[in-house]
């Protein structure tokens, strides 16, 4: 899988500091520079000021301000499983890549028992990977080296399958009902720092299971980039927590 940030809010912690100042100000924000609604704020620089007021707010709760910054992420080659996870935030936006207008007619299924199209669990070729709802630990190689090849044969016979349909003039809305749900899909997703917190806090949890995860995860250090003082002191006091960020 990879994420990439599409497009973000310019200055997002300039726009989170402007409308919590603006909360506590007879001035009005349209008729003043950043620095001055600011001025009142403790710290050396600008930088300084915004570490203090954005840490305060995290502190308090007071999380209203977050929901003004935006930010657009491009998915590529999650799991249909992994998508259905995630697009259960309904104060996510998504876009998903169609299954009715785009056809897997090119694929080679040889191609697909070897890795392409299907999301390998490292549950089918790791023998050291103990999963959270998996009965006992870890197992022997023989063992794993029998799911490996159950799962590809599946995944390999579930293409040639949809192949033969849409051969036999089935449309691929239809067709695709025999793929199975680790097949890849990509997607874009739009959210405010507010909600990208709160889907880490569930998402990036130790029960979650471990594709979602690695996606909050490449999402949370896009994250860091684009909206530094808020997500380095999310990873900081926050991460692993539930924060109730959602009401
Ligand atoms: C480890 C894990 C296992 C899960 N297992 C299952 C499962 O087995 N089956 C299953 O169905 N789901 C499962 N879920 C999904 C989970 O139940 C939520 O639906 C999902 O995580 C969305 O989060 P959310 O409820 O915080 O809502 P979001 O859509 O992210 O909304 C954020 C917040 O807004 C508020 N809100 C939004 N809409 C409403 C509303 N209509 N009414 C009141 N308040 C609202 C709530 O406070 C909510 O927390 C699982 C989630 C996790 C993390």
């Amino acid at each position: 899988m990879e994420v990439q940030l599409l497009e973000a809010t310019d200055d997002p912690e300039e726009v989170i500091c402007s409308a919590a100042r603006n909360d506590y100000m007879s001035d009005w924000l349209g008729d003043q520079s950043f620095e001055e609604t600011m001025e009142s704020i403790e710290g050396e620089g600008i930088e300084e000021k915004k570490e203090t007021l954005i840490g305060h707010l995290l502190k308090q709760g007071h999380f209203g301000p977050f929901e003004h910054p935006q930010a657009t992420f491009a998915v590529k080659g999650i799991s249909r499983s992994c998508m259905a996870q995630i697009t259960r935030h309904r104060h996510v936006s998504f876009d998903v890549q169609s299954m009715r207008y785009v056809a897997f007619d090119e694929v080679d299924p040889e191609n697909v028992a070897e890795g392409e199209m299907v999301v390998t669990p490292p549950s089918a070729n790791d023998p050291d990977w103990v999963g959270r709802n998996q009965k006992g630990g870890a197992v022997d190689d023989e063992t794993v080296e029998k799911r490996e090849a159950v799962f590809r044969q599946s995944v390999k016979r579930s293409v040639e399958d949809y192949q033969e349909l849409l051969d036999l003039g089935m449309p691929p809305e239809d067709a695709r009902f025999v793929l199975p749900i680790g097949t890849e899909v990509n997607m874009v997703m739009s959210m405010n720092a507010r909600m990208l917190m709160h889907v880490a806090d569930m998402r990036a949890a130790a029960d979650a299971q471990w594709e979602i995860r690695e996606m909050t995860e490449q999402v949370l250090d896009l994250a860091k980039e684009w909206c530094p003082i808020t997500f380095e002191h999310y990873e900081e006091h926050m991460k692993n927590r539930k924060n109730r960020l959602a009401p």
